[in-house]
């Protein structure tokens, strides 16, 4: 019996009957955090704004943690992560940072640095090269302070200066979109055709499709970013199936990763859309006081019992999405690993 989390009957009964035969023997997670509790900000000094229950499910993630996570979760598979720091309440930077490049190790992992949009092109440039990284890591909470949460656009944290660096060699970058209006925003996705038109090297991966985790978040999206033609979507933390198969029939399965966001969905629960708000569904108790959390609701009893694994609600969704549009197995593996292995190779 592991200690790292409890694998119950039903989460057993849903891999084995839905989930195993669907994904290939080896499978890339394009989305992964990794980091240690050591470099967290904790108690008082902690924001207090911030939800308390995401550390109820993992209060960090080693390296070691991850990978008895994979055996755990897929048994009978290769899983090999692409990493990068958890953005949040960090203390150091650097400290995180270095600590993806101790577990990539002799390359048989991969790695993005999470990048503060404060350094400049040169200091930028130096940071990203010190190491293997991919590319990088960008989050909204290093945009200015004075910025209102939902003023913050894409290059507040995503700056020229930087892209230019990593169009010059054709690195990954890892975005979660910022706005409350999420992947319809119009200022996200001008700015998403923007940086595919500037800067044509830069693999961009837009995280959790973009945020879109109902169907009142997608708006006009598809239409427009249907015309792109690199703009890549990993579909981690998100389980809307009709919004994978918006995803798929827009891009096409070349240009879709899949991602675990791991250890968030490590979590129970499954997710519902009510008048256009994702809600978390959970076992009562479990993840702390959620009661002025709007996107947690608990429930008790035999419901409650049969929840499994947030990561494997999303593979279930993007399974009846796959069904929905015919997706060959072929298209499953470019999806599980191919797409993957084409970006982190070059
Ligand atoms: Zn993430």
């Amino acid at each position: 019996m592991n200690d790292l989390f409890e694998v119950k009957q039903t989460d057993i009964g849903c891999y084995y009957n839905y989930i195993k035969d669907f994904l290939p023997d080896k499978i890339i997670d394009i989305h992964t955090h990794v980091y240690l509790k050591d470099n967290l900000i904790q108690g008082d000094k902690a924001d207090k704004r911030l939800a308390s229950w995401p550390e109820l499910v993992a209060e960090d993630n080693s390296f070691e943690d991850i990978l008895e996570t994979y055996e755990l979760m897929f048994p009978g598979k290769t899983v090999i992560p692409l990493m990068f720091p958890f953005p949040i309440k960090i203390k150091n930077i650097n400290v995180s940072n270095q600590y993806i490049l101790d577990c990539i190790g002799e390359q048989k992992y991969y790695g993005l640095i999470l990048a503060d949009p404060e350094w400049d092109a040169d200091v930028f440039e130096r940071k990203i090269r010190m190491g293997d990284f991919k590319g990088a890591k960008v989050y909204l909470n290093f945009a200015p302070a004075y910025i209102p949460l939902n003023e913050i656009c894409i290059f507040d944290f995503l700056p020229h200066h930087q892209l230019s660096i990593l169009n010059k060699y054709g690195m990954i970058v890892m975005l979660h979109i910022p706005r409350d209006n999420r992947l319809k925003d119009p200022v996200n996705l001008a700015q998403i055709i923007e940086i595919e038109r500037r800067y044509p090297a830069v693999k961009l991966i837009i995280a959790h499709v973009g945020r879109a985790y109902c169907k009142e978040d997608v708006g006009n999206a598809f239409e427009i970013l249907a015309e792109t033609k690199n703009v890549l979507f990993d579909f981690c933390a998100n389980t809307n199936q009709w919004v994978f198969e918006q995803l798929i029939k827009a891009v096409g399965p070349k240009r879709i990763l899949f991602g675990s966001d791991l250890p968030i969905t490590r979590m129970r629960m499954k997710r519902i859309c009510e008048n256009g708000i994702y809600v978390n569904v959970i076992s009562k108790g479990m993840y702390g006081d959620v009661s002025n959390d709007k996107n947690m609701r608990e429930i008790e009893g035999d419901e409650a019992d049969r929840l499994t694994f947030f990561l494997y609600e999303e593979i279930l969704a993007f399974r009846l999405a796959a069904i929905e549009t015919k997706l060959s197995n072929d298209d499953i593996k470019d999806v599980f690993y191919n797409n993957a292995m084409q970006l982190l190779k070059r």
